[in-house]
Formats: C-alpha cells, structure tokens, sequence
C-alpha cells in the first residue's frame, strides 16, 4: 500500500539528514521534494501546495521548542497534518435506525457489491447486527447472481426480485422485508455506470428520496487517484453523501485519493477495502493511514487483527500440549492457519514500523507458507505428532514427496525445535526471564 509515496517521501526527509536545525533553506528544500512526492500520488495541486505551506509555517514556527531532530520534527509535523488532511478522527456509520438503512453509490466495477458483503460481514460478526442485502442492480441480472453468492458466502439474507425493472419499488420493497423478518440493517446495492451520467444520478436521487437512507456511501476504486476525487464530488452534488469508502487500497501505491478525498468533498473516509476476500475490510484511521504512508508501522492494527483470530479455545489446548512435550508439527500448520486469517502477508509485514522499506523489492507473496505447508503435509500422521521420529530416510521421502530439497526439511525441523523450546521456556515462567534478558 502506497509504497511509491512513502519512499519518495523518506527520500524528502533525508535533506535535512545532518542539519542541526530546521532554516528556511534547508525547509523549502525539504517541502520541494514533499510537494513533488504528493503530486506524483496524484494528489491534487492545489491541496498540495497547501499543505505544504502548512507544513513550512509549523517547521519555522515549532524550530526552536523542541529538542528533536529537523528530520524527526518535519517527519512529525508531516504526519500530523496527514492526518488532519485525511480527516481527523476515525468514523463508524450511524447505525441508530431501525431498521438502519444504508444506501451504496458509486461507478461499475468500483467494488460496491463486494463492499456490500464485506460491510454486511462486519456489522455482523462485529457489531452482532442481523443485516439484509438487498439487489437493486435492474440492468445487470449478473450483478444480482453475485450479490446472491456474496450473501451466500457470508451467511446473510439477500433480498432481489428479477422481474421488477424499478430500483426504486425495489428498494423500499426491501426495507419492508427487512422489518419483517427482524433484520435491523439493510444494505441496498445500487447499479453503477462506467462514468458519471444523468439517468444513473437520477436514478440514485430518487432511490436516496424515496427511503431517506440513515447513511449514504460512495464507494470508489483508490487506484483512479485523481479521477476518484472527481467522481467523488460529481456524486456529493448529487446525493450529499455521508462518508466514502476506498476500495483496492491493497494495489494502490500512489495514494492520492486516499490523501485528497477528505478535503475536496468534506466527508470521511468511513471504510478501507484491502483485498478482494470478504474480510478484507478495515475502519479508516486517518492517523494510522499516516504512520502507514510515512513507514512508521500500524501496529495497533496488527495487534488488533492478532486479537480477531485468536482462538482462546485452540491456544488453550495448545498449551496443555507444549506442557506435556506434544507439540507437533499438526499444531504447527494450525497455527500457520491462523495466521494466514490474518491478512495478506505484505500487507501485515507493511504494519510493522521500519519494515515497509526493508522489505521494498522483495517478493513476499501470500503463499509465504507454501513450502512450509507441503513439507508438512508430505509427513505421516505419526510423524507430525512425534518430530523426533524423522530418521534420515524418512527426511528423504519427505523431501520427495513434498518436491522440496532435505536441507528444507531440516531447516524446518530446526525452527520447529527451537519454536518448541522457546514456547516451553515462556511456558515454565521463563516469560518474564526472557522479557527480562530482551530489556537488558
Ligand atoms: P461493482 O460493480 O461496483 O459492484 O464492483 P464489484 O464489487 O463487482 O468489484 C469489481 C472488482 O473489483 C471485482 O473483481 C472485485 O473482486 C474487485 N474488488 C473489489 N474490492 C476490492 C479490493 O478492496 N481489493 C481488490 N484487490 N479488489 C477488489
């Protein structure tokens, strides 16, 4: 995510690497550069001349309270009004109605039916709400079908009716549906065109008049930069929406939508879409999105997202079985699962603060554990539950049957003994000895 941005970024700090201070030549130096990375995000230009005059006034003005370094003090003053920029504080939708209508706007193939499912998924799991998808796509019955295996996926009610030709009897047919069966969300897909045009404007007005929504969304690609913006004020003349949604965040490396949005139509960006999987969904915190852009890490939302998958159950037999010696290599792959859950593997590395750039170039692909998972699966079940059993020749089957060389699997039992130690040590108390020796 934004790769191509952070790094220009990072280069822009790098002026002021062995200045003392913080002057006005060694800043408008700095800004340049800054300026020339935000445009190149397709940030608009005339949001980033200001900000980077807002910039220079806090680097001036700030230069003789701080002790920090001029690298440290612009990288913070540029975080902070990212973050201003971006909107602020992160906002949730209102959910007080019920029950709670919530309207979807936006271009075809912006990925509003996706978002809808992932939208649906998690008031669901997370806000233990009972949502209803409803189809109002009239001139796509395939857009219908996928709102149908989404709902299906999800375990969640989708409401549609194929013969009817008006979005908007559609609609408010779905609403009703929805207080009839006690769904207390509904989620009403619009159909989206390939560019702004009246009938799809007006189509949408009257859907938005006709059932007075609580919340309206519109929902953009991220990738379209600037075009994105664009749209995005085309549809709040319209609708005056209440907050945006940025889709395929997980390609875009340039970022300027993300950047910009906020300050030409004044309406948070609510939600992030990060993937095409039905969990690939996250809160957007502008503060956050800010550490990201600038390498600093996410990790509150790493640790969050290790919190969602944890399986307290699933750890607690763990446990039980590091005590008695039996952990095997089936426990091994179950916990791999579970990190798999958490998110595409460049993205979770990208929250770790510095390893954004570290890993910059290096081809992490989501399938991180594939040789891992073959040479695991290639073992019998005896041998996955009793490692110690791997002779010399059974190596050898496994390194066969897996297509992986011997050197693999013993690199593979080496990680695996030494995890296994390490989880004995922080099992028997040694926790606090080992935070002890890393603190030393
Ligand atoms: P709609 O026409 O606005 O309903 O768009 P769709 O929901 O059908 O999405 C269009 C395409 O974008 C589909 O192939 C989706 O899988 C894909 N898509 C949607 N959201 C995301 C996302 O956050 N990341 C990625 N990589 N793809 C996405």
């Amino acid at each position: 995510m934004f790769d191509n941005l952070s790094e220009k970024l990072d280069k822009a700090f790098h002026v002021l690497k062995g200045h003392g201070q913080i002057t006005e030549i060694n800043v408008a130096e700095t800004l340049k550069e800054v300026r020339r990375a935000l445009l190149d995000a397709d940030v608009n230009f005339k949001i980033a001349k200001e900000f980077t005059n807002r910039v220079k006034e806090k680097a001036l003005g700030q230069n003789v309270l701080t002790n920090l370094q001029p690298g440290q003090l612009m990288v913070k003053i540029v975080k902070d009004e990212l973050t201003e920029l971006m909107g602020g504080d992160a906002e949730e939708v209102d959910l007080s109605g019920n029950p709670s209508v919530i309207l979807m706007s936006g271009l075809q193939g912006s990925g509003k039916t996706t978002f809808s499912g992932k939208l649906a998924s998690y008031l669901k799991s997370k806000k233990s709400k009972k949502p209803l998808l409803v189809a109002c796509d009239v001139y796509r019955p395939a857009a219908i079908d996928q709102l149908h295996v989404v709902g299906e996926q999800i375990g969640v009610e989708v409401y549609s009716d194929r013969g009817n030709n008006d979005p908007v009897a559609i609609a408010k047919a779905g609403v009703k549906q929805a207080k009839s069966t006690g769904c207390n969300v509904v989620i009403i897909d619009t159909a989206g065109r390939l560019a702004v045009d009246e009938q799809m404007m007006t189509e949408i007005a009257n859907i938005h008049k006709a059932i007075t929504p609580q919340e309206t969304l519109f929902v953009v690609d991220s990738m379209t930069g600037q075009d994105a913006v664009n749209t995005a004020k085309a549809f709040n003349d319209v609708l005056n929406f209440d907050g945006v949604i940025l889709t395929k965040l997980d390609g875009d490396t340039r970022g300027g939508a993300a950047i910009s949005i906020k300050s030409v139509v004044d309406k948070p960006i609510k939600f992030i879409g990060t993937g095409e999987k039905m969990e690939a969904i996250d809160v957007f915190y502008p503060s956050r999105m800010a550490d990201r852009i600038l390498g600093m890490g996410d990790v509150v939302s790493l640790v969050e997202r290790a919190q969602e998958q944890f399986d307290e159950e699933q750890a607690r037999k763990i446990q039980k079985k590091i005590a008695k010696n039996r952990f095997g290599f089936d426990d091994f792959l179950s916990q791999i699962q579970q990190i798999k859950k958490m998110g595409n593997m460049k993205d979770l590395m990208g929250m770790i603060p510095g390893a954004g750039k570290a890993l910059k170039g290096l081809d992490i692909d989501d399938d991180a554990f594939k040789h891992i998972e073959a040479i695991i699966h290639s073992m019998t079940p005896e041998e996955r539950s009793t490692p110690s059993k791997l002779n010399a020749s059974r190596k050898k089957r496994i390194a066969m049957g897996s297509g992986r060389t011997v050197q693999e699997v013993n690199q593979l039992l080496k990680q695996f003994e030494q995890m296994s130690k390490m989880m004995k040590m922080m099992q028997g108390g040694g926790g606090k000895k080992m935070m002890q020796m890393m603190q030393n």
